[in-house]
């Protein structure tokens, strides 16, 4: 899309713009209501900035950074840099819900961001009835600057998605990554090979060698990665559908995986040296997977994760005025939360420091490690070792019980919510802290298996900006951040919460 093609969509669509006001429109907050008060409606007034980076931490709120707090003190030593930057950065409390929904999912969560407007869950920049939104990573290619995805999730998830693709249903991965290739994107790093491979692909298309013909390094390995010198990058380091493997399993399960800073901090530069500037998303996607399988201890490892990614973009942005981060969760899953525990509490912190105990996710334990018909001892034996945690007779032959001739790789691990007594879910309740007081894992319990609809935690910094109180914003509104930073004037086409629930009520 050239310039005057954008400008001229930017005035139809503001004319086609609607504001009905329906039941559903009580629910919502007014838009721009807190940024509306700002010069320019923006925190940077009318002064532009060459870059933004937009960090997103995907289903996790300010209980588990209240969890992950204590454990990057006590356990790991190394307290988050997190706590700091939400201190000094410009701060304010984010709504999460999307068109139909007050809890949203990961793609209208993201479309939200990225195109100013709230969609119906599940669809990627697009209303019921087909009109797509306009991506903001659309909008910078089209004024000059370079883009880039970066994710612990598949390439092709919802988040990611979200910033480039357009399609009715986020699951339509396979098309997300032909978009992905249209799109020009120039550096795009995750997981989820299945998607570009030919011999996966239902439609038999090799988009690892197209993307390798549009002049892309190709890599899927960390050493891979390290030796390519390629200004145009894809890199995909997780097998199948994978994901990146989680935190924890990459540090204690040997998995030859890169880190999420690692994916950074070969963005960065390749990014960085774009004369028009660059617009860049970093999404840390698993600790939304682990609340959904109430897996605390993988959630509090790619927290740590995170906050290294965190620290090489704070690095980034020291220092100069022309690089605008934004961060913010998408929305929190699971409602996890640290209770108070024993006597006056005291025996919440011995609790928790069993975090130390714990060296491999649920995933990997079930997926990777456990015989497909284990014998209670067998299982016994593996979690012990893995998950850090005592099992006994009632728990070992129950665990056996549900694993045993599952085909765990069908479970779709990470993605599907562990829906109430499901396998996924008996096992979580199995090891984690559900509704008896155990003295030998962390006191963390969970309300549910799905997103909540928990405000969450909106940091910006970087750009010369100062700390200060946004106050509460909608999750949209940081769309017209970007572009009045940018300096790009363009409004996606607008629908009501009753028109769309109508669509969708016709199917
Ligand atoms: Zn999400
Ligand atoms: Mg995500
Ligand atoms: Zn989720």
């Amino acid at each position: 899309m050239d310039r005057r093609e954008l400008l001229k969509l930017g005035a139809l669509a503001g004319a086609a713009a609607v504001t009905g006001v329906g039941a559903n429109a009580l629910l919502r907050p007014s838009p721009a209501a807190a940024l509306a008060g700002l010069p320019g409606g923006s925190p940077l007034g009318n002064r532009r900035v060459k870059n933004v980076i937009f960090l997103a931490y995907d289903g996790t709120g300010y209980e588990d950074f209240a969890t992950a707090d204590f454990f990057a003190r006590r356990v790991v030593g190394q307290p988050l840099r997190y706590h700091q930057f939400l201190s000094e950065g410009l701060t304010g409390t984010m709504i999460p819900s999307s068109l139909t929904s007050w809890v949203t999912d990961s793609s209208a969560a993201s479309s939200a961001w990225s195109t100013g407007r709230k969609i119906v869950n599940g669809a990627v920049n697009q209303f019921p009835d087909g009109t797509e939104l306009t991506p903001i990573l659309e909008l910078a290619r089209a004024t000059g600057r370079a883009t880039g995805l970066v994710t612990t999730a598949r390439a092709t998830h919802a988040t990611p998605a979200a910033w480039v693709a357009k399609v009715r249903a986020r699951e339509m991965e396979e098309e997300i990554a032909i978009q992905y290739l249209a799109s020009g994107t120039d550096v795009i790093l995750g997981g989820g090979q299945a998607y570009f491979d030919p011999a996966i692909r239902s439609d038999g298309r090799d988009l690892f060698g197209e993307f390798a013909g549009a002049g892309y390094d190709v890599v899927k390995t960390p050493g891979e990665l390290a030796s390519s010198s390629g200004s145009k990058l894809l890199g995909v380091f997780a097998p199948s559908t994978r994901h990146v493997a989680y935190e924890i399993d990459r540090r204690f399960g040997g998995v030859d995986q890169p880190s999420l800073a690692d994916m950074v901090r070969a963005a960065l530069p390749r990014l960085d040296g774009a004369e028009g500037g660059f617009v860049l998303q970093v999404e840390a996607g698993r600790m939304d997977h682990a609340n959904h399988e109430q897996d605390a201890g993988a959630m509090v490892w790619d927290w740590i994760a995170a906050d290294e990614a965190l620290g090489v973009l704070l690095e980034f942005v020291a220092d100069r005025d022309d690089t605008l981060l934004i961060h913010a969760p998408d929305h929190d899953t699971g409602g996890g939360v640290t209770f108070g525990w024993g006597s006056r509490y005291s025996r919440t912190d011995p609790a928790l420091m069993t975090f130390g105990n714990v060296r491999c996710s649920y995933e990997r334990l079930l997926l990777d490690l456990m015989p497909r018909n284990p014998s209670p001892a067998q299982v016994r034996e593996l979690v012990e070792a893995n998950v850090g945690v005592p099992v006994g007779d009632f728990a070992a032959e129950n665990l056996a019980a549900l694993v045993s001739g599952t085909d765990m790789a069908g479970l779709r691990w990470g993605h599907q919510n562990a829906v109430l007594g499901s396998m996924k879910y008996q096992v979580a309740q199995l090891l984690s802290q559900s509704f008896e007081n155990r003295p030998e894992r962390p006191p963390v319990s969970f309300a549910t298996s799905n997103h909540t609809a928990g405000f969450v935690p909106v940091v910006l910094a970087g750009a010369g900006i100062e700390a200060g109180n946004l106050g509460v914003i909608d999750n949209t509104e940081l769309f017209g951040v970007m572009t009045a930073a940018l300096g790009i004037e363009f409004e996606n086409p607008a629908m009501t919460a009753d028109e769309a629930q109508e669509l969708v009520d016709e199917g």
